[in-house]
Order: structure tokens, then sequence, then C-alpha cells
């Protein structure tokens, strides 16, 4: 099995391995810049380099939230 469909498969279950260090990662409150917006959310941090997976899923629910309060101004 390859490295790729490792994560893959790991990920289907929620339980996210670092590609770097293969260390599972942990649910951590992180704020993170995306399109010169700041957000915090809970994502999957890796313990050993601090590396964050962000999800496409976590990135357009965040975008829409930023956009939903810009329009509201
Ligand atoms: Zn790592």
């Amino acid at each position: 099995m390859s490295e790729q469909e490792r994560v893959k498969e790991s990920a289907a279950e929620n339980h996210l391995l670092c590609l770097k260090c293969n260390a599972a990662m942990e649910q951590q409150k992180t704020s993170f810049t995306y399109l010169g917006f700041n957000f915090e959310a809970s994502l999957p941090r890796c313990p050993v380099c601090g590396q964050v997976y962000i999800s496409e899923d976590i990135v357009k629910g965040k975008i829409k939230e930023v956009e939903t309060l810009l329009e509201d101004k």
C-alpha cells in the first residue's frame, strides 16, 4: 500500500497521520490565515512537527462564515 493510500484510509476513519512523521495527528485549536483572513478552528495537528491538516471542507465553511459577516456590515 502506498503512503498516499494509507493516509486516505486513515482520514476516512477520522484518524489522520502526518505525511512527514507518520504520527497520529491530534485535534487542536489552531489559528491560520487563508486568503488574508484569520481563522481559528479545531484542526488536526501533528504533535511532532506541528504540521496542520486543513481540509477543503473546513476552509469552505470558514470562508462562507467570513463572507456572511462581511455582507452583514
Ligand atoms: Zn509531523
